[in-house]
């Protein structure tokens, strides 16, 4: 007992020694206003907290800003997706609960008004994707950046935050050697995944230290490595809308979206969105001629071979739309003679044909590492967070926005979309508090 009040007296000292020593280093400025990182989260929420006036400041790790959102969408940036806000909800699972006030605060549509009202166009492409109508990401980034300007935000790069500290009424922040203190603090440092932008997970190291838990943190939105891959030299096919089923003893999950080989594995929004269900060792059955089940196919087969018997079998498959490189690749993995008549295909080829077009079956070796993901899932609890202001429900005056939350979506924009939108419901909050602070509420 005497040894754990020790512990914690000395502990308490430390604690008072930091404050102190960083008070001395920062004693000359306070800002309203930090926010740790200037990816789209912090930029947008800086932006709309500032209402001029207020002194906000953006300290960035990396020497130049938003380095993710630069490269998103291939670097066209697939800012949102179109459609009724309430069907975002059904993108982020389990999340999806959480991010409502935000989402249905700040929608897809004020995002597009926000941008179009700033000259910058926004169009809807395949499937639903909004992106830039110039389709670079360097036009988003710079709206933001001209926001921020506009209102007067300061923007601190080549400052990696190291630590941060809450006393009695203020943040004390440590880059290095510098340190800053304000009355409101907002995380955005994203989430792990593509480390080399800046983002590696520091947010969690901060908001742990400040008593937050953290839901275990993985790559999301990742491609899948195959084992004995036999597709490595048929990288760059695509098939559009395949059918995705994991098994892990029995069938776990099931997906439908664009497929893509890649040189040692798959990728596409087809695997990507179902990422964060699978695990290595799984079984995956990946239709390759559309949606048609194992019997409908093989009944197909059976009517092709007896209306028309002649044909050969690799033109009768190319009716289902399946790239003729793969047909082929399918029928020599088979071991059935590529020239094989539709009359000469045995009951055996058939069904074995109908399993494999209709779900040809996969083993993972691997789900992409944080270099090869798009979004990382886990991160702060969101049970610790204000769903309704983004505040911190441990840490007064704490807010997060973006992915440094235990939030992650689907392909398509939605990442983004949750980004703006929970740093604007931030910003939202802070400015009444703010308000309230002058107030001297
Ligand atoms: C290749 C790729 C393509 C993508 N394409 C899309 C897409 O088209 N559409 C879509 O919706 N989503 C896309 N995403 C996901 C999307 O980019 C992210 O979800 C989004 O950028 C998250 O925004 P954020 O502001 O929360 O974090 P980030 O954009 O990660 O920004 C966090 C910032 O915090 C800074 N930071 C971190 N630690 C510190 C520290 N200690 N001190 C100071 N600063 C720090 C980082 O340097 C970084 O600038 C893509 C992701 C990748 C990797």
């Amino acid at each position: 007992m005497r040894q754990l009040r020790m512990a914690i007296l000395y502990h308490r000292v430390i604690f008072q020694l930091v404050v102190v020593m960083w008070e001395e280093r920062s004693r000359d400025e306070i800002w309203d206003l930090i926010v740790v990182g200037a990816g789209p989260a912090g930029l947008f929420c800086a932006a709309s907290a500032s209402g001029g006036g207020r002194k906000v400041l953006v300290l960035e790790k990396k020497r130049t800003p938003g380095r993710k959102l630069l490269i998103s969408g291939s670097g066209r940036c697939n800012l949102t997706h179109d459609g009724d806000p309430r069907s975002f909800l059904d993108h982020y699972g389990e999340a999806g609960r959480f991010l409502r006030p935000a989402l249905l605060g700040f929608t897809n549509r004020d995002l597009v008004a926000f941008f179009e009202e700033r000259n910058l166009s926004m169009i809807t492409m395949e499937g639903g994707k909004v992106f830039p109508e110039t389709q670079k990401a360097r036009d988003v980034l710079d709206v933001l950046l001209a926001e921020c300007e506009a209102w007067g935000v300061e923007i601190a790069c080549g400052k990696a935050v190291t630590s941060i500290v809450k006393s009695a009424d203020e943040f004390l922040v440590a880059c290095g050697d510098d340190a800053y203190r304000s009355r409101i603090l907002v995380i955005a440092t994203g989430g792990r995944s593509y480390p080399a932008t800046g983002s590696a997970g520091d947010g969690y190291r901060f908001a742990e230290a400040l008593g937050h838990a953290i839901a275990e943190v993985g790559p999301a939105l990742a491609p899948v490595r195959i084992r004995d891959y036999p597709f490595a030299d048929l990288a760059g096919i695509s098939l559009p809308g395949a059918r995705v089923s994991i098994f892990r003893g029995r069938k776990v999950k099931e997906g439908a979206g664009d497929v893509l080989f890649t040189h040692d594995g798959l990728s596409g929004p087809g695997i990507l969105d179902l990422s964060r269900d699978i695990w290595a060792g799984d079984l995956l059955r990946v239709s390759l001629a559309g949606l048609r089940k194992k019997e409908e196919m093989e009944r197909w087969l059976l009517a092709r071979s007896e209306e028309e018997g002649g044909r050969n079998l690799r033109s009768v498959l190319a009716e289902l739309a399946i790239p003729a490189r793969l047909a082929s690749r399918v029928l020599e993995l088979l071991e059935i003679p590529q020239e094989t008549k539709c009359a000469s295909m045995t009951r055996r080829m058939r069904i074995d044909l109908a399993d494999h077009l209709s779900g040809f079956p996969m083993i993972v070796e691997a789900v992409g590492g944080f270099d090869l993901a798009m979004v990382t899932r886990g991160g702060v609890d969101l049970m610790e967070v204000d769903p309704k202001s983004m505040e911190s429900r441990l840490v007064p005056g704490l807010y997060f926005a973006g992915e440094v939350l235990d939030v992650d979506g689907d392909t398509g924009g939605y990442n983004l979309q949750a980004a703006f939108s929970t740093g604007f419901l931030a910003a939202e909050r802070i400015k009444k508090r703010l308000a309230e602070m002058e107030d001297g509420r």
